[in-house]
């Protein structure tokens, strides 16, 4: 059974998709996806030999080696074109690696429709790349597992420019619509970090005023979005 960060990621990817899954670590995504007949090929990619070796143990454990991949490789060379994989998952990274995985993974980009990323840190970073490549937000989710809170992005290839206006790439303009409780207690954890680091900044002896002026902003805007 997944857990729920994962089983989120899952619920979004397409009857009969042709996955690939980056940093897949154990395989527990490609693997359930196959097992509740969802989709039957899948690549299972990881740069690091020991989560790679999870992931081979897990597919051949289950008898999925006709349907799931295992390929040791850096972000999107996992991929190659007679794959047609039309739907790729990132899950479990930091968003600035996302958007470097996703930058340098160009080309392995064409054709695929849908991208379902789950940063745990940088969401903002994360929209901000899907902006720039005309991927479209579909969906948002927000999930509390073991003390931590993430966010999962669902994006659908559009080809169509738009824009997220900073609000909306901060916060995510389907999570800003919906609140709801979870929201509301990761941007109060975040407001009391940034006011303590606040208050930090002001006692300092010489105060680093434009610094200052920047987080109060970005206190404001919480604050506003709290309100
Ligand atoms: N995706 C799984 C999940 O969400 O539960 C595993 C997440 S695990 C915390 C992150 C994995 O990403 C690790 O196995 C790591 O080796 C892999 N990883 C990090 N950078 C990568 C890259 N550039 N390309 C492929 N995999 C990468």
């Amino acid at each position: 059974k997944l857990s729920q960060r994962l089983q989120t990621v899952a619920d979004f990817v397409p009857q009969g998709a042709r996955l690939a899954d980056i940093g897949t670590d154990h395989a527990y995504l490609p693997a359930a996806l196959v097992l509740a007949g969802r989709i039957d090929f899948a690549v299972a990619g990881d740069v690091t030999p020991g989560p790679l070796q999870n992931a081979t143990a897990e597919i051949e454990r289950l008898h999925l080696s006709e349907q799931i991949q295992p390929r040791l490789a850096d972000g999107l060379a996992a991929i190659q074109p007679t794959d047609q994989i039309d739907t790729v998952v990132i899950a479990g990274m930091g968003g600035t690696l996302i958007a470097k995985i996703l930058t340098a993974g160009a080309a392995q980009l064409a054709g695929v429709k849908r991208l379902i990323l789950q940063p745990n840190v940088g969401e903002a970073r994360v929209r901000q790349w899907l902006m720039e490549h005309h991927y479209q937000l579909m969906a948002e989710r927000i999930v509390a597992e073991d003390g931590h809170i993430y966010e999962i992005l669902v994006a659908d290839y559009t080809g169509v420019p738009f824009s997220y206006n900073a609000r909306e790439l901060r916060f995510g303009p389907f999570l800003l619509a919906a609140g709801g409780p979870i929201f509301r207690q990761k941007w109060q954890e975040e407001l009391q970090r940034e006011a303590a680091a606040l208050e930090q900044m002001k006692a300092a002896k010489e105060p680093p005023l434009e610094k200052i002026a920047a987080f109060q902003a970005q206190l404001a805007q919480i604050k506003e979005v709290l309100a």
